[in-house]
């Protein structure tokens, strides 16, 4: 039987709905509008994208959206200066620094010089601390997007085997410790993990974010198993540009029992988890009820 497709897209859209409604709802009732502040440094084309679709859709949401475009050999006093401005601007709720950062630049110190309620990202290494210990923390975007698609699709997700490929600080990790958080056993896998097949073969849940284009061949996968692809690979294939995730989809497809397609599965919903983390943090910081 064919694998039910993760509607990403049409989830993210709803997520923006209910954002879009919270946001109204703060103006009416405290006066009060969201604002996301965008930092990019340098003219990567992939991150000139994404700075792109997050400030219109932060705009389309109602929030305030403020970008800083800097250029390439911005000197770290001078990007620390920037973020020590948005960290007290009180129209800024959420700070964004876009990664990659030129090779000049100090990734770990300039994420940790950001306000840790600003941290929309959770890159920060006290929102890493506190999800890693299960307490209130920012949740980095693109593994609370699997998470929330996830729920969506199973309810709840206790004692399920799930299988996390890849164990990089912004997607791997925090993924692991969501899962755990919400009672699978978990494992880690990355690229010295010994017969890979056979891990994923007992996985309940795959999540696979490698970088390796269409690197996990649908044999791998357990019958009837979720699989969720982060990966986003730039390929050329008879001649034509195409994007395509960490899993071979076709083959996945045909033994899964649900997926989230590329593009169109999580690529939305990171963007769309980041507009609710900036609601979240507006809300926290004005001692509102934070959204659901
Ligand atoms: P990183 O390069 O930081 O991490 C990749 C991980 O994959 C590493 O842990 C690495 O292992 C592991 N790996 C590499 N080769 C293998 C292999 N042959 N077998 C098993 N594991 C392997 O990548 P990111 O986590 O930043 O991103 C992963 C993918 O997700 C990328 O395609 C990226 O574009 C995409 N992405 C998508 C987002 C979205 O919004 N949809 C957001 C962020 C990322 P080791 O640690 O041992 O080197």
């Amino acid at each position: 039987m064919a694998a039910d497709v993760i509607d990403g897209k049409a989830f993210a859209a709803k997520v923006r709905g209910q954002v879009a409604e919270h946001v109204a709802a703060l103006k009416e009732a405290h006066d009060l509008q969201p604002g996301l502040a965008v930092v990019l440094v340098g003219s990567d084309p992939a991150s000139e994208v994404y700075v792109r679709s997050k400030g219109k859709m932060t705009v389309e949401v109602g929030m305030k959206s403020v970008e800083h475009r800097l250029e390439a050999d911005t000197s770290e006093a001078d990007l620390l200066a920037v973020i020590d401005q948005l960290n007290n601007d009180p129209t800024i709720h959420g700070i964004l620094c876009q990664l990659p950062l030129p090779g000049h630049l100090d990734e770990d110190l300039v994420i940790n010089s950001i306000d840790p309620a600003k941290d929309v990202d959770g890159f920060h290494i006290s929102n890493v601390g506190l999800l890693g210990t299960g307490q209130k923390a920012m949740v980095p975007c693109t593994p609370l997007g699997c998470l929330m698609m996830l729920r969506d699709y199973h309810g709840s997700l206790s004692g399920m085997d799930a299988v996390v490929i890849g164990r990089s600080n912004i997607v791997g990790k925090p993924m692991a410790n969501l899962l755990l958080g919400d009672s699978c056993t978990v494992t880690i896998a990355h690229s010295r993990t010994k017969d890979l097949a056979e891990v994923v073969g007992r996985a309940d849940i795959v999540v696979a974010a490698v970088g390796r284009p269409e690197m996990v061949p649908g044999d791998w996968i357990k019958e009837g198993a979720t699989v969720i692809d982060v990966g986003i690979n730039r390929i050329e294939r008879d001649g034509k540009k195409k994007l395509v995730g960490d899993v071979d989809y076709d083959s996945c497809a045909a033994r899964a029992g649900a997926i989230t397609p590329v593009p169109g599965g999580v690529g939305p919903m990171t963007i769309a988890c980041l507009l609710a983390n900036t609601l979240t943090a507006a809300c926290r910081a004005n001692n509102l009820p934070e959204p659901k």
